[in-house]
């Protein structure tokens, strides 16, 4: 597996595999690889003939510093780990490759970024996720990228942003991989300790209540919203938000019918999580 630091150098040799006709999949990820990254990068590897990952950890989209440091970082076992899951190239650059001095861009997706991560980590968050993913999908133009319904919110805005600014990319939605308890797999995982690690299971405990609740007739999103929040409460956890949402606008609904996001973020102990599932009811 080839190692890439720098944006021009990536180009290039991206080039050289459209010439040679080679379809490309891309991976946008922070690192520390777990078997959620992993899955979407045998998917890429199963639908493309060169998969290409990113890792870098971007420091715009983080609004605290202490996450920011304490995110876990180890380049060489994430390499290792990517290349056994099918991955030929890991473009891996540095802060200063990515925003040297005098950058000055920064995107903004409207409407949906706005709503539940939007709403509870400030503009920024989705600022830093936007403009990263442009310029790495600038580096690395491809035919697919790879992303995790684990961050629905993320998904959704940049849909919208590959929409809004012509990127010629495929969206590629791989399934949330969990835990065998049921708690979605994330990075920050790690950073729980056993007490935290069990309470972790209130987002899962809440979604399941939500769910258990529309499939005994809820009438309303009021009354799963009161039926997960009570579920998380009794694992002693208070949800930050608990919302049902329209899966395409992330706009609240109140009648629930159609495409139907149900999301959750809670703080564990040290750590922030968020979950969610995807439903439809005709
Ligand atoms: P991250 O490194 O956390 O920014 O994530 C990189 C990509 O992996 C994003 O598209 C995430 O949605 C996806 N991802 C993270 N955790 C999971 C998971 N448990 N299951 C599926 N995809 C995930």
């Amino acid at each position: 597996m080839e190692i890439i630091r720098s944006p021009r150098e990536m180009q290039r040799r991206v080039r050289e595999s459209r010439v040679r006709g080679e379809s490309i999949g891309f991976v946008p990820t922070m690192g520390a690889f777990h078997e959620g990254h992993l899955s979407l990068m045998r998917r890429a590897s199963s639908d493309n003939e060169v998969v290409i990952a990113s890792l870098f950890v971007n420091p715009k989209q983080f609004g605290e510093a202490a996450d920011l440091a304490a995110y876990p970082r180890d380049e060489a076992t994430d390499a290792r780990l990517a290349e056994g899951a099918g991955v030929d190239i890991l473009y891996a650059p540095d802060v200063a490759a990515m925003y040297p001095p005098g950058f000055a861009t920064t995107i903004t997706v409207s409407g949906v970024s706005e709503v539940l991560e939007g709403a509870m980590r400030g503009p920024s968050h989705f600022q830093g996720v936007a403009t990263v993913v442009a310029k790495l999908l600038n580096a690395v133009p491809c035919d697919r990228v790879y992303l995790g319904q684990k961050d629905a919110q993320q998904v959704a805005v940049l849909r919208r942003m590959i929409l809004d600014l012509d990127f010629d990319v495929e969206v590629v939605v791989c399934p949330t991989v969990r835990e065998s308890d049921g708690l979605a797999m994330s990075s920050r995982n790690v950073r729980l300790g056993s007490d935290d690690r069990m309470r972790a299971l209130a987002l899962r405990h809440g979604l399941d209540a939500a769910l258990s609740a529309i499939d005994a007739g809820a009438p309303d999103a009021d009354t799963v919203i009161r039926a997960a929040t009570d579920a998380m409460r009794k694992d002693g956890i208070e949800p930050e938000y608990f919302a049902v949402v329209d899966a395409l606008s992330l706009e609240p609904m109140q009648n629930l019918h159609g495409d139907i996001l149900i999301a959750v973020a809670a703080r564990v102990g040290p750590v922030r999580l968020i979950d969610n599932e995807l439903i439809q009811i005709s």
